[in-house]
């Protein structure tokens, strides 16, 4: 089993930008949507990226338990659910660590149901926080931290997290400068999308005032 491979785009071992407390972030390399506006047009192909076997990032992971502190994996995308055996024994492992485990899916929890995957339907049954929905770059989200649109929902579906007040604050955006150059992270105000990736908009973005879309608060939720 530790010997199963999987298709990484990006991972930080220790960020605050991605979830609840410190986290352990990974971006699949891979994801079938093209939601306008995606922060991560590079890691949408399947192909790409970087071959990482479970043993390896299970180690990464207790490192950054012990040495940094993190409380939890953040699986993203690409798209966690297309990755599903990766994102499945990720997430055991970060439980068998005492960890918690955050999804964010560009589909609803009811169109992963339906698909009647068994291996999704057990990662869902491994995560203490789902975001499900795709990335509506017209609805952005200023008022959930860590969320990109206001139509996606957050799903708590073990009584370790709520809606607390770090839910309440800013989105947060980090920026790392080491030895392979610059990587950023997080969600960055709607004018800053992409910027640092060096593409640019082909058309402004449209002005949402928050009386104009009214703000799906999400299930129990985000
Ligand atoms: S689901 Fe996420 S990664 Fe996929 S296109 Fe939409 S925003 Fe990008």
């Amino acid at each position: 089993m530790q010997d199963l491979t999987m298709q990484i785009a990006q991972i930080v071992p220790c960020t605050e930008a991605e979830g609840p407390g410190k986290r352990f972030a990974v971006w699949f390399q891979g994801c079938p949507l093209r939601c306008p506006g995606c922060c991560n047009p590079e890691f949408l192909p399947f192909k790409g990226g970087h071959t990482r076997t479970l043993r390896d990032l299970i180690d990464e992971l207790t490192r950054a338990r012990d040495e940094s502190g993190v409380e939890g994996i953040t699986l993203m995308g690409g798209e966690p659910t297309s990755h599903a055996a990766a994102s499945l024994a990720l997430a055991q492992a970060s439980r068998q660590l005492g960890l918690s485990v955050m999804v964010f899916s560009g589909y609803t929890v009811e169109e992963l149901n339906a698909r009647g995957d068994a291996t999704v339907a057990e990662l869902i049954a491994t995560t203490d926080i789902l975001v499900d929905g795709p990335y509506i770059r017209e609805q952005p989200d200023t008022e959930r931290r860590w969320i990109g649109s206001r139509n996606q929902r957050i799903h708590f579906l073990t009584p370790r997290y709520s809606l607390d007040e770090q839910w309440r604050q800013k989105n947060t955006l980090e920026i790392r400068v080491d030895k392979d150059g610059i990587s950023v992270n997080g969600f960055p105000a709607a004018d800053a999308v992409g910027l640092w990736k060096g593409w640019r908009r082909k058309k402004p973005l449209p002005t949402v005032t928050t009386q104009s879309v009214e703000h799906a608060q999400g299930t129990d939720t985000r």
